[in-house]
């Protein structure tokens, strides 16, 4: 009896292993959730500077072979990228302190196109939200919450996508994004790990105080902005993961955001 019982917990650990072990990305739809950089890439109007690629080398070399080796250069906020909760907390982790657990985790998509289109300066409310639970279930805590306005299909075009293509003039800005009571109760009421967003920012384009930067940032919640494809997510049962660039000290960075479907 005693060896019966060992060979079924045995057989039972084989089964627990086997299932660890069945991540089968065959099962999956994988879905690109970045812009490429380049030369078209949109950054914020005041920015400094633009992503830059310098060719180092790009030919046959002495001894025969090919090589290819370039510098780049970026501002963190720019193109599909990480805002760290130290972009607006003082107190707030940097880009290389965020735990992973906030980086990959189970995606909620709110669908909020239909506004967005009669209304570029939308800002999701507390109200719609809530509509969104009633419809998909209570938001997990620890869930990444993108919000999809539809704004990809205006990238990277500067007028239609920010509103205004005056450079170094942020004051004419207008896109759609999340409203500050939504924020608090995705970030303080429900625990999400992260706010993500297809368009330039998670406050939107009209805003001057960045009410949902700080409220984020004040909960050590990340924020992935100008992501691609969001209409390619079911409202819940994806699984994103958005891997910054590890900058030691960083505020954001650049992100190669994917996304898990199930087929
Ligand atoms: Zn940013």
């Amino acid at each position: 009896m005693k060896k019966l019982g060992l060979a079924l917990s045995l057989a039972l650990a084989a089964v627990v292993v086997c299932a660890a072990q069945a991540l089968d990305l065959t099962r999956y739809q994988l879905v690109d959730l970045s812009h490429g950089f380049g030369a078209s890439t949109l950054y914020w109007p005041t920015s400094a500077s633009k992503f830059t690629l310098k060719s180092d080398a790009n030919g046959p070399t002495e001894g025969g072979w090919f090589y290819a080796a370039n510098t780049l250069s970026t501002p963190e906020h720019g193109g599909t990228h990480l805002d760290a909760p130290k972009h607006f907390s003082a107190t707030g982790r940097t880009t290389d302190q965020i735990p992973l657990e906030q980086l990959m985790a189970p995606a909620i998509v709110i669908d909020a196109t239909a506004a967005a289109s009669k209304d570029r300066d939308y800002r999701l409310t507390r109200d719609a939200v809530l509509a969104f639970e009633k419809a998909n279930g209570v938001i997990p805590r620890g869930s990444a919450v993108l919000m999809r306005t539809g704004w990809s299909r205006f990238w990277p075009n500067a007028k239609t996508y920010l509103g205004d293509d005056t450079p170094g003039d942020a004051s004419k800005l207008s896109f759609p994004s999340f409203g500050v009571d939504a924020a608090r109760l995705l970030v303080e009421e429900r625990g999400v790990a992260a706010l993500g967003i297809d368009t330039a920012s998670i406050d939107y384009g009209r805003s001057t105080d960045f009410q949902v930067h700080r409220v984020a940032a004040a909960r050590n919640v990340p924020g992935f902005e100008n992501l691609t494809n969001l209409d390619r997510l079911p409202p819940r049962g994806g699984f994103v993961i958005a891997l910054p660039m590890k900058i030691e000290g960083g505020s954001g960075g650049p992100l190669r955001a994917v996304a898990l479907v199930p087929r």
